[in-house]
């Protein structure tokens, strides 16, 4: 008999997960919050790494295809000192594959592909170990049971409580994105800056990185130290109004460093939360979590990557067809933790020298992991 398996979140992690179950003909409902696939932009650019998003990929058979829609010109990196001298200036050789990016809303829809999404079902709440399964409620009053559920629903996940106590907390860095269209006409300047990659200004306590979509965008995006209610006394709608604080905030940097947020037209607030880098539950038969819902960890380009990965062997395990399905999500969750615990701490660390008070910090950390 075939387990009724549901995932809750068609994030990354989700999508993986459906995505490879169906490859394996195992049937899997997936829950989405959002009430369409377009309802909100889907973010930016995600750099997927060749023994992580590239192998979840791999194993949902999409790796060709990804390969024809990514861009490897991506990996380009350039680091500028405040007043724009060129520090460093990185371009990847033709054949370099290892962290190739793809915009959120490419990937999205490559995931996606055949798979059957209920767009519209919020999750309230997850009720393991009643007589029917584990109950799922929704927003709009109706349950539904199920053998496996699997929390793939990201930072603020309605699922983690079935398992844990724990809840995100501030890391004291804050976040500030932004965003310039149509770059190779309207801000030829700002093109060039930001090169075929990225670009990055590191400051005392502050930074300020750039990085090329697809289809002549850019996203901006301001860190710096602050009080979480950094934005209380301002409306988040009113742009000019976070846009002079910013400036005020990076005040002395080189004019066209500036420019990338005087020509930002909307602004998002996204202060960095995570979860604590060691296990934080005890297993819970027939509920499990994977990707930012299990692990949160500072967006340094490992969260969808692990997400992905997570979410493709958790499929290839039920899609094996184990005689105890919750030993084998058991094992699952063994591996991932391992594996997580490593990430959360690279990427802690790594937070605390890119928004630094010594911005030398940033260079060497960028001089440890670059590919020379
Ligand atoms: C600025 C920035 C840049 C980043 N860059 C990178 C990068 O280059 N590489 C990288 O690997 N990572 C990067 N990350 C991290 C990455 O975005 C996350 O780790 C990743 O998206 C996590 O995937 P996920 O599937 O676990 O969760 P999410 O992407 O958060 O998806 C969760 C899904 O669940 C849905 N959902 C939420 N609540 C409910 C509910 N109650 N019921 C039903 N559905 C629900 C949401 O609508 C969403 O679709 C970055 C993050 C940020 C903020």
């Amino acid at each position: 008999m075939r387990h009724r398996i549901a995932v809750v979140g068609g994030g990354p992690g989700g999508l993986t997960f459906a995505r490879v179950l169906h490859r394996h003909g195992h049937p899997v409902t997936v829950l989405e919050r959002d009430p369409a696939r377009d309802v909100r932009p889907p973010g930016g650019t995600l750099d997927l790494h060749e023994g992580l998003g590239q192998l979840a990929l791999d194993k949902a058979g999409l790796l060709a295809e990804f390969g024809a829609l990514s861009r490897s010109e991506g990996q380009a990196m350039r680091i500028l000192d405040t007043d724009g001298t060129v520090l460093r200036d990185w371009r990847p050789g033709p054949d370099e594959r290892a962290n190739p990016e793809i915009d959120r809303g490419q990937l999205r829809d490559l995931l996606l592909g055949p798979l059957y999404v209920q767009w519209g079902r919020g999750v309230t709440q997850v009720v393991p170990g009643t007589r029917d399964g584990v109950l799922v409620r929704f927003a709009d009053g109706r349950q539904e049971a199920f053998d496996l559920v699997v929390g793939a629903d990201g930072a603020w996940s309605r699922v983690r409580p079935a398992v844990s106590a724990v809840t995100p907390h501030y890391t004291g860095v804050t976040a500030v994105e932004t965003s310039l269209g149509d770059v190779y006409t309207r801000h030829r300047d700002l093109a060039r800056l930001v090169g075929d990659g990225s670009v990055a200004v590191y400051g005392v306590n502050r930074s300020l990185v750039a990085q090329r979509n697809s289809g002549g965008h850019v996203k901006v995006y301001a860190k710096f130290r602050a009080p979480l209610d950094w934005l209380a006394d301002l409306d988040p709608a009113d742009a000019g109004a976070v846009r002079s604080s910013l400036l005020a905030l990076f005040d002395g940097w080189a004019a066209p460093v500036l420019d990338l947020l005087r020509q930002g037209t909307a602004f998002v607030h996204r202060p960095v939360h995570t979860l604590p880098v060691s296990r934080t539950w005890a297993h819970v038969p027939g509920v499990t979590l994977l990707g930012d819902a299990a692990h949160l960890m500072p967006p340094l380009g490992a969260g969808a990557n692990l997400a992905m990965l997570e979410g493709a062997e958790l499929a290839e395990t039920v899609a094996a067809g184990p005689a105890d399905l919750d030993e084998a999500v058991r094992a699952f969750e063994e591996r991932m933790w391992a594996r997580a615990g490593r990430w959360a701490k690279i990427t802690t660390a790594g937070l605390e020298r890119l928004v630094s008070p010594d911005p030398a910090e940033a260079l060497a950390l960028f001089d440890q992991v670059q590919p020379s």
